[in-house]
């Protein structure tokens, strides 16, 4: 529910440069680099070739699938005899690629990897949910004593990889998610992909309501786009949010102890205090800044990628702010 933004797109061509260089240079491989680019022109009727799916944003996924079933050849079936040039050895090589891109240790991509792509991203809650952090960390490897970086983030396929593997390492179908989203989404398809999403407003906006008494707050929903409406009702969303039913009660107090007058009563305060002290602490509190301390999160969208629950903050706060 909230998007992931690339600051950079030469991230973007770096994926598939890499992508490209494994599949040029490398020794052994049982595909080169042309031979799978053939494939993909094969099987979309010459309308795009691997470059083109590598770097497909969300909306040209969606084109290369139904070009791909329009042309219509079967890459699901296993063949009975094992012969490399058949379209199913082709498509599942794609999950081969996608295992040696993700796996830790493994240096078929030997400047590259999942966890760069994570880090690089630098996003640090998960997008389909905005409840779990999935920010890396250190670790020291049992075996080697060496200190490592692990990935907490799962990458999601946003077209799942067993239906669509010529997806598998498409840039703008891998999404990282936290394992409670992954586990719940499987092989499904959810409506929106977080790298389309611009504001969030468009696609879902929170309230609160109450349970049985005016005292028993409950999350609820103003607003849902008809696609995300799969994203919220596939990851189990309604269920997963009322455990925040306290949240909202908490952040609802706060407003009220805050109130607008009271808060900038405060922030004035604040900012008269800073003028007499030394010169560390001189900085002026902004406005934003100060209330994100009252309620506790963030609540503008360029930072709702930072901390779980923005999202929700934002939406509850907009209304009283
Ligand atoms: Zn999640």
């Amino acid at each position: 529910m909230i998007g992931i933004k690339i600051s950079d797109k030469k991230i973007i061509e770096r994926h598939f440069e890499e992508i490209k260089n494994h599949l040029c240079n490398s020794k052994g491989l049982k595909y080169k680099y042309s031979v799978l680019d053939n494939w993909i022109l094969g099987i979309t009727d010459n309308t795009y070739n691997l470059e083109k799916v590598i770097k497909a944003k969300p909306k040209q996924l969606k084109s290369i699938i139904d070009k791909v079933e329009e042309v219509g050849i079967d890459f699901q079936t296993e063949p009975p005899t094992k012969d490399k040039n058949n379209d199913y050895e082709k498509a599942q090589y794609f999950l081969t690629l996608y295992k040696k891109f993700s796996t830790r240790g493994d240096n078929h991509f030997v400047r590259y990897n999942a966890l760069q792509l994570v880090n690089e991203l630098d996003i640090n809650v998960c997008p389909y949910c905005n409840r779990n952090f999935i920010n890396n960390t250190k670790l020291i490897d049992k075996s080697s004593n060496n200190p490592y970086v692990k990935r907490t983030a799962q990458l999601d396929h946003f077209y799942p990889e067993g239906k669509y593997p010529y997806l598998a390492m498409s840039f703008y179908n891998l999404i990282p998610v936290c394992g409670t989203c992954n586990v719940i989404k499987l092989e499904q398809t959810v409506g929106v992909n977080p790298y389309e999403i611009k504001n969030t407003d468009e696609h879902i906006i929170f309230d609160y309501s109450f349970n049985n008494s005016i005292s028993e707050y409950k999350v609820d929903t103003i607003y849902m786009s008809r696609d995300y409406e799969k994203n919220w009702t596939v990851l189990g969303l309604e269920e997963l949010y009322k455990i925040h039913n306290n949240y909202v009660e908490d952040l609802l107090h706060r407003l009220r102890l805050y109130n607008a007058l009271y808060r900038k009563d405060l922030t004035h305060y604040f900012n008269k205090w800073d003028e007499r002290t030394d010169s560390q602490f001189e900085s002026h509190i902004s406005k934003e800044d100060f209330e994100r301390v009252i309620f506790g999160n963030y609540f503008l969208e360029p930072d709702l990628n930072k901390f779980p629950l923005s999202k929700l903050t934002k939406d509850i706060v907009s209304r009283y702010r």
